[in-house]
């Protein structure tokens, strides 16, 4: 059940901090306060970050595991530093 959870989370980010085994975004993520920024997606050369349309506010960014290499391309370009990856990525 828990495992089950889990894994179903892994695509679904939006709520809270978005974590990924390698990559984190937090709370600070400009999307989050309602300013639209996709600067992170433009910048991701796997197409790992996608923006989901919802109610309410600009499309919050959704970071897919499978396809994120840990490369780093899109932690410079946040205009926030919202986005950092943890010590075990690469
Ligand atoms: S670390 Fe690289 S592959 Fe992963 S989301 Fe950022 S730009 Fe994309
Ligand atoms: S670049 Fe930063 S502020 Fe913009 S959507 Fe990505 S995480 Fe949020």
């Amino acid at each position: 059940m828990a495992a089950h959870a889990a894994h179903s989370r892994r695509w679904f980010l939006s709520a809270g901090t978005a974590r990924t085994p390698g990559l984190t975004i937090s709370d600070a993520c400009l999307a989050r306060a309602g300013v639209v920024c996709q600067a992170c997606g433009d910048a991701c050369p796997e197409r790992a970050i996608r923006f989901a349309l919802r109610r309410g506010g600009p499309p919050l960014p959704d970071v897919d595991q499978d396809r994120c290499t840990a490369c780093g391309a899109c932690v410079p370009v946040c205009p926030v530093g919202a986005i950092s990856l943890s010590e075990n990525a690469q």
